[in-house]
């Protein structure tokens, strides 16, 4: 027999799980709000050529990660490996810069890479991210750290760090890129294959290396933020200087790059100590070339991203636990007649807003008050078939075991207050 399986990658999240992204996903929603980002939602595809132009040739997304295909009309597609490029191109297809100076978006969704998947680590992976389009002021870096620094301690994550640096822009890259190739030029066996070949085509790429032989000699490296331009200095300066006055702490990085081609300027992580060596849980920065690499005028921008993956992760190692949706009362008829009263009570209840669950099997008695047990209702209800003479059934608190009889007329109102309070003292 044929089995299936998901595909290597990928995953399925399981109920039990879900509590914990449905409270990561609730909880950047009250944080996106405080803050003013409103949602996007993109397709999951988008033309290729968007990816290659907004993300960058070099980078291993585009050389060896990105699920392309061709439709039935032969235009070549591409799953989206992440999601700035698509909410740029959404801002500026949308014409959204001529309407609004200030541009505060926040988006959802599963990404595709092609990637050796490892513990955190999916070819399908999901991220939530934010995005400040027209953002001129190094105040707009900083809202975006605070925020994601904030976000993070709302569902509970601990030992946070956050790591900034400044990769220059199109005036000092060069510089800076020359200073990189300069130095390592000399020490190229110490590297290794892969950055060897980021060597010529993109050397600051080298910085991102996780092969531990590279990053122990990466500690003799140059410090690039020198080399910076006035104004990029100037920019960094005045980022810290809001971090300062904010008081968020914060360290500087100097061998800090991302992933991606289109970072200027700022770019930020958050550090989890309870993550081993992958241990960013997000990360961003500045982009202020993005918008005219993809035909725009010109509009400075900055963001961030984190995964849902690693932040769910995370929660699990600090056994962070929230509480899981469960119904309030279980139906217990017992015998057809019973069944069908307990199924018109269901019906009622539940137009109510009372979540509940009926046991309609014909199991007995205690084996429907382990189901009431399983599901961690607060009531049971109890429908006999004697009782249904008398128009009533016995209302069984679960947590207490005392039992009392309540007639069906009653149990409308009855049950709906008792849910109603519980609901007030478990806001
Ligand atoms: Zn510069
Ligand atoms: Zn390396």
């Amino acid at each position: 027999m044929t089995k299936y399986t998901v595909p290597r990658g990928t995953r399925d999240i399981l109920p039990e799980e879900v509590a914990l992204w449905q409270f990561v996903e609730q909880k950047a929603r009250e944080i996106f709000d405080l803050y003013n980002f409103r949602e996007i939602r993109t397709p999951i595809f988008e033309h290729t050529e968007l990816f290659l132009r907004g993300i960058g040739e070099n980078t291993d997304i585009i050389s060896k990660e990105m699920y392309s295909f061709q439709d039935r009309k032969g235009r070549s597609l591409t799953l989206r490996p992440e999601g700035t490029a698509s909410v740029a191109r959404a801002y500026l297809e949308a014409g959204r810069g001529q309407r609004e100076p200030l541009s505060k978006l926040w988006y959802q969704g599963p990404m595709f890479r092609y990637e050796r998947p490892q513990a955190g680590r999916y070819r399908q992976f999901h991220q939530m991210g934010c995005e400040v389009l027209g953002a001129t002021s190094a105040y707009q870096d900083t809202e975006v750290i605070v925020l994601a620094q904030h976000f993070f301690e709302s569902i509970g994550l601990k030992d946070l760090e956050v790591h900034i640096n400044s990769v220059g822009c199109p005036t000092c890259r060069p510089v800076i890129k020359e200073r990189l190739k300069s130095f390592l030029g000399d020490n190229l066996d110490s590297l290794c294959a892969d950055c060897r070949k980021r060597f010529e085509a993109n050397p600051l790429r080298i910085l991102d290396c996780k092969n531990p032989q590279c990053n122990e000699f990466f500690v003799m490296l140059p410090d690039i933020s020198d080399v910076l331009c006035a104004e990029c200095k100037e920019h960094y300066h005045d980022v810290q200087n809001y971090l300062n006055i904010m008081r968020l702490k914060y360290k500087i990085k100097p061998r800090l790059v991302r992933g991606l081609d289109y970072y200027t300027k700022t770019v930020f992580e958050i550090i989890s100590a309870h993550l081993g060596a992958q241990n960013a849980v997000c990360g961003g920065g500045r982009y202020d070339n993005l918008i005219k690499e993809l035909g725009g005028t010109p509009s400075p921008a900055v963001g961030f991203a984190f995964g849902l993956e690693r932040a769910v992760l995370i929660m699990q190692n600090q056994k962070v636990s929230v509480r899981e949706h469960r119904p309030y009362l279980l139906l217990a008829p017992l015998g057809e007649n019973a069944g069908n009263r307990a199924a018109i009570l269901a019906n009622k209840l539940r137009r109510r807003n009372i979540p509940l669950e009926i046991d309609i099997s014909s199991r007995s008695l205690s084996a429907k008050l382990k189901t009431a047990d399983r599901l961690g209702v607060r009531y049971a209800y109890i429908l006999g078939e004697d009782e249904l003479v008398d128009k009533c059934g016995q209302l069984k608190d679960m947590q207490g075991g005392s039992q009392k009889k309540i007639s069906f007329e009653k149990i409308l109102e009855e049950i709906e207050n008792r849910y109603q309070k519980y609901r007030r003292e478990n806001k």
